[in-house]
């Protein structure tokens, strides 16, 4: 097996490197891998045909493979890609007119079994390194003509998986995104999102570099906390809120809450009262998502009124947005990905990239995994 560059940085590609090349080739990869987005080595036409022939004989540059890619009424993209070891895992690209946001997962499947989210049914797989990480990135701005050193793109780890399970994966991931002679991303315009995994918050507020800090709150009580999100167990609500107010932000950055609103369950107006008073001392804005429907999943979204309600409310003490549901139809939307093809009827294996895109509604319904 051909060693994979994607993810070493540029040091760990020139230790790889026969000692007798200059060191300049090493950067003219990392270039190529990270800059230009090559995504074979023969491609990296900087470089001798000699060298390159070399090469690839022993590396590959291991990007994750476009395996499907199912298109929603609203323009968001849900991609399924294949990774090295044949497993697979999901990146969406949601546009918007002013900016185009890629939404990558850190693990595939995720162990925390919160109990209105669909990831939460596949269970752990295992963690993504950090070239599968930026791999999501690079694949999906490839495939939309997109580059990341223009201001246009965000990138967020909410896809599949918990972030802060998978802390060093997602910083090295974080460095190589950011670094100002590779992809070149700002680091503003990465955030992650935890479930709330209070000591590696603390660990994540150390690193000089780092995404910004996006909390999953979804309950406005301890009980309530503890029933939808098991990891409320281990780490409590309480705790929770005192891990944000003791973490370093800088001077430009701000906490953002996530509130998943399942009706008849946290969507009350004292729900959103109780939600003010925990989290309204801090430098944070809460956005408000009406839960997105899945099989097997025993939540409803609550009735606009009732959204903007709740808004109004928590809105009197701090900024409130409601975020537009993107991708539903395709299953792409937050607490959908769940690698539909791998259970889809109409997704054989031999489905190759790229294929006749799938009108997004016929991929539904999923089917729930048997447990
Ligand atoms: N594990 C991390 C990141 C993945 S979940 C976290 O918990 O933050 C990304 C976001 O989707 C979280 O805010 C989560 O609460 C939300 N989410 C999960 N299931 C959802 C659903 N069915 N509808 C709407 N949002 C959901």
């Amino acid at each position: 097996m051909p060693e994979v560059l994607l993810g070493l940085d540029v040091t760990e590609i020139a230790a790889r490197l026969n000692a007798e090349l200059p060191p300049f080739r090493a950067r003219q990869i990392y270039d190529a891998i990270y800059r230009q987005g090559s995504e074979r080595l023969a491609e990296v036409t900087t470089l001798p045909a000699g060298l390159r022939r070399d090469l690839e004989a022993g590396f590959s540059v291991g990007r994750p493979r476009l395996r499907r890619r199912f298109e929603s009424m609203d323009g968001t993209r849900r991609y399924l890609l294949e990774l090295g070891d044949g497993r697979t895992v999901e990146a969406v690209l949601m546009p918007e007119t002013s900016r185009d946001t890629i939404c990558i997962s850190t693990q595939i499947g995720c162990p925390l079994d919160c109990k209105f989210c669909l990831t939460a049914l596949l269970g752990l797989e295992r963690n993504l390194t950090a070239g599968e990480i930026v791999g999501q990135v690079l694949a999906v701005a490839r495939d939309n003509g997109l580059s990341p050193l223009d201001r246009r793109v965000n990138v967020v780890m909410m896809g599949m998986g918990e972030p802060l399970l998978n802390l060093p994966g997602v910083l090295k991931a974080t460095r190589l995104l950011t670094d100002a002679r590779g992809v070149g991303l700002s680091p503003r315009r990465i955030t992650l999102s935890t479930a709330g995994i209070i000591p590696k918050m603390a660990e994540l507020g150390r690193e000089p570099v780092r995404p910004k800090l996006a909390v999953s709150l979804n309950a406005s009580t301890e009980e309530q906390r503890r029933e939808l999100m098991p990891v409320t167990r281990k780490y409590p609500l309480a705790g929770l809120i005192e891990a944000c107010r003791a973490y370093p932000l800088r001077a430009w950055e701000s906490l953002t809450f996530e509130y998943v609103l399942l009706r008849g369950v946290n969507d009350t107006d004292a729900d959103a009262r109780r939600v003010v008073r925990l989290i309204a001392g801090l430098k944070c804005k809460l956005n408000l998502i009406a839960h997105n429907p899945g099989q097997g999943i025993p939540f409803e979204s609550p009735p606009p009124e009732r959204v903007a309600s709740f808004q109004a409310i928590v809105r009197r003490s701090l900024p409130c947005f409601v975020r537009k549901p993107r991708g539903r139809d395709i299953y792409a939307a937050c607490g959908q990905l769940k690698r539909l093809t791998a259970i889809s009827p109409e997704a054989s294996p031999a489905a190759t990239f790229p294929a006749p895109h799938p009108p997004g509604p016929s991929v539904l319904p999923p089917s729930r995994r048997s447990a």
